[in-house]
């Protein structure tokens, strides 16, 4: 048989007051028990959650942290190479350059006579071939001039080599001053000689040019150590003008042939060589 307090109140309701004030009473109590129990238990849940959720929170703010710290450390590495990466171009934008300068310097080197200043025999040889060309393409007078420094050896041999060499800079000097058109090219063709490339110039020009550069270094001592030497240049000419079977090889030939005639004739003088006529030398 089933015996609760609520039952002994209920099945002795209305005979007994005592027992259904102690039936009421022993039920509050149990109650109370019951709901003392689920509170406890239910704390000691809620303090058990409390604690996993302040582990999980302090879990969470270390992993922020750590992510902090990586994304500091992160973009350190990055400024680090970036600024790594721009020293490298830098001194590879330097590099660049001195490699630059060193090309330029060796093209320089490459077409200059070192001692003149003037193109060297190597840049005559691929300039008057490519101003052959253009001549015969646009129908237009190519003229040739040989300068050569009279009796020079005898400058070597009365006041010394490195007067000689002085003396070669001055007759250039002059070359360089005479050439009016940016066209018109000076070279130390070897030694004491040196020719002018002269395009778009007839015989006529050419011969100026040449008489007014003979005339210039003849007017002027050239001066060594104090002393007055006097230098004069002989020239010839060859002017190109279509003639057939005539060659880069051809003009110069002539050049020199009036350069021959010149110093035959007694120096200091301009001669010029027809490629029209034939030419006697004798
Ligand atoms: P010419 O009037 O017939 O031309 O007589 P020249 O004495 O000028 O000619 P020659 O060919 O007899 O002598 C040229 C001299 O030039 C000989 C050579 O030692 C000298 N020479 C050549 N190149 C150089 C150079 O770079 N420096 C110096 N100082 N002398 C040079
Ligand atoms: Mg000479
Ligand atoms: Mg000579």
């Amino acid at each position: 048989m089933l015996f609760s307090p609520m039952s002994l109140a209920m099945t002795q309701e209305g005979s007994n007051p005592l027992f259904f004030g102690m039936g009421l009473l022993l039920g509050c109590v149990i109650t109370t028990l019951i709901a003392l129990f689920i509170s406890r238990h239910g704390r000691q849940k809620y303090q058990k959650m409390l604690l996993r959720l302040k582990l999980a929170q302090k879990n969470s703010s270390m992993a922020e942290q750590a992510m902090q710290t990586l994304a500091i450390e992160q973009q350190d590495s990055q400024d680090l190479l970036e600024e790594r990466v721009q020293e490298r171009t830098l001194e590879l934008n330097i590099a660049l350059q001195e490699l630059e300068s060193a090309n330029q310097e060796l093209e320089r080197k490459n077409v200059l006579d070192e001692l003149t200043g003037l193109h060297n025999r190597r840049f005559y040889d691929q300039k008057i071939m490519a101003e052959y060309r253009r001549s015969r393409r646009n129908l237009t007078a190519l003229s040739l001039v040989i300068i050569d420094i009279d009796n020079f050896k005898a400058v070597n041999d009365n006041y010394g080599h490195l007067a000689g060499d002085q003396c070669l800079i001055w007759v250039a000097k002059f070359i360089k001053q005479c050439l009016k058109r940016s066209a018109d090219k000076a070279f130390r063709y070897g030694g004491e000689e040196f020719c002018l490339i002269l395009p778009n110039t007839d015989e006529e020009g050419a011969l100026l040019l040449a008489e007014q550069l003979r005339l210039q270094v003849s007017k002027q001592a050239f001066q060594f150590q104090g002393i007055d030497i006097t230098i004069t240049i002989s020239c010839g000419t060859c002017t190109y003008q279509q003639e057939a079977d005539i060659g880069v090889e051809q003009i110069f030939s002539g050049a020199d042939k009036a350069l021959y005639q010149a110093k035959h004739n007694g120096r200091n003088q301009t001669q010029q060589y027809k490629l029209t006529e034939q030419y006697q030398v004798d």
